[in-house]
């Protein structure tokens, strides 16, 4: 989501005649597009940021603007006045499309701005996409979930869906302009459309954009389990959709899910991925975890490292509980100690390891339908490489590619005709 709202910023500041550098050095700009959703990603931003005091020194030109959800917070663990001097400009999530006029005002009275204010009404960017095959697409902004270790609801707000026809217009410019994976993006999906006064649901949406004439793709993330519906399941078969699906379950425990306020339990989390599975039988799943939730025993991190065992996920993205002010976790009672949290996250992925291993045997001989990225390199749904034994020139096409060999984590295959 940030990597689409830097596009944004790219696109607003290019149309004000400005140039993309990565060098501070060449910047007359320098922008920080910050997340706070862990701890670490925050300092990790802050000390990025600080680092500008010494170019700053030497160029007194240069104007710094820190912006995204970091700034966002009631109370931010760096303050935007006090902490981050070094920023002239901060704002918030809700007034990116604000950053033009910011920077002419400042050129001309040099008078630092802070601006988080909360704006009702959406105003959509254009972007000018990094990725030459991936084009972004928000359909929904916003998080109503309130999942109690989380920043997110407090940062960006309740949901916010896009009309459907405004998505559809801009997918059929993206298809024509000729991307080859449209990933919606949204914090959860499957509420697209509860907040507009229309027929308007996920599911539809996706059938509207299957229904869009081309060769791409459609991917999305992320889906919140707890209301991934049977319409969306069915869509997820149409060949334009991915043979991948994320879908997050954060612990394996009950307890510990209704701590999180996820709204689910581990058996509706199993249906859902067997219903998935029936409807798909080639899907790879992956999905997000986060150990040393307060309270989380040795038997409850059990759970969740059978449950890991039992799907054999593609892929896992597991993260240590950090303390998110604000949210009804950070006063819990039963924090887990961090070397505790840090064992439990390295068993995870010692784990996981292990399963991809079993996994990457399981695709000898079978055939997936990739997208050719470089001459002798497919990419698979799930964003696996197979290195093609013989190069071809049919770059940015879609090819059913058979897997012919594994030597060590690396697939080989070849262009099935
Ligand atoms: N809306 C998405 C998640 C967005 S945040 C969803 O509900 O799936 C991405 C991931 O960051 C989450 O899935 C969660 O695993 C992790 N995360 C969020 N807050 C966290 C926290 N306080 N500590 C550790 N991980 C966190
Ligand atoms: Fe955060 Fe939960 Fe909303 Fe995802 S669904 S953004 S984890 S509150």
């Amino acid at each position: 989501m940030n990597v689409h709202e830097s596009e944004k910023i790219c696109r607003l500041l290019e149309d004000m005649g400005m140039q993309k550098t990565d060098k501070n050095d060449d910047a007359d700009v320098v922008i920080f597009n910050t997340c706070c959703i862990r701890e670490g990603a925050e300092n990790r931003a802050f000390s990025n940021i600080m680092k500008l005091k010494s170019l700053k020194i030497r160029n007194k030109d240069l104007i710094v603007v820190v912006c995204g959800c970091m700034p966002q917070q009631k109370n931010p663990k760096y303050d935007p006045i006090k902490d981050i001097k070094v920023a002239d400009i901060v704002l918030g999530t809700y007034n990116t499309h604000l950053l033009g006029e910011m920077l002419k005002r400042f050129v001309i009275d040099r008078k630092k701005i802070v601006d988080t204010n909360e704006y009702i009404e959406n105003i959509e960017l254009d972007a000018i996409r990094d990725d030459k095959y991936n084009a972004y697409v928000n359909i929904i902004y916003g998080c109503n979930n309130f999942c109690t270790y989380c920043v997110v609801p407090y940062v960006r707000g309740r949901e916010r869906s896009r009309k459907m026809g405004d998505i559809l217009n801009e997918v059929k410019i993206l298809v024509a302009q000729g991307y080859k994976y449209i990933t919606l993006l949204g914090q959860n999906v499957n509420s697209y459309g509860k907040d507009l006064n229309d027929e308007s649901t996920f599911a539809i949406l996706l059938a509207n954009l299957c229904e869009i004439e081309g060769d791409f793709k459609i991917k999305f993330m992320t889906s919140h389990p707890k209301d991934l519906s049977d319409d969306v399941i069915n869509v997820l078969s149409n060949k334009k959709m991915v043979r991948a699906l994320h879908l997050p379950v954060q612990s394996g425990s009950d307890k510990i899910l209704k701590l999180m306020n996820r709204k689910y339990d581990l058996n509706h989390y199993l249906s859902i991925i067997s219903k998935v599975r029936k409807a798909v039988p080639d899907i790879a799943i992956s999905t997000d975890i986060i150990v040393g939730f307060p309270g989380e025993t040795e038997e409850d991190f059990e759970s969740t490292f059978d449950l890991i065992k039992k799907i054999k996920y593609n892929q896992v993205f597991a993260y240590i509980y950090s303390k998110r002010s604000g949210t009804p976790a950070c006063n819990m009672a039963d924090q887990v100690p961090y070397k505790i949290k840090n064992e439990r996250v390295n068993k995870i992925l010692n784990e996981h390891r292990a399963i991809v291993e079993i996994l990457s045997t399981q695709y000898l001989n079978k055939t997936f339908n990739c997208l050719i990225i470089k001459p002798n390199v497919a990419l698979t749904d799930a964003g696996k490489d197979i290195l093609l034994k013989e190069k071809t020139k049919q770059i940015g096409v879609f090819k059913n590619i058979e897997v012919k060999s594994l030597v060590g984590k690396t697939l080989f295959g070849e262009i099935k005709e």
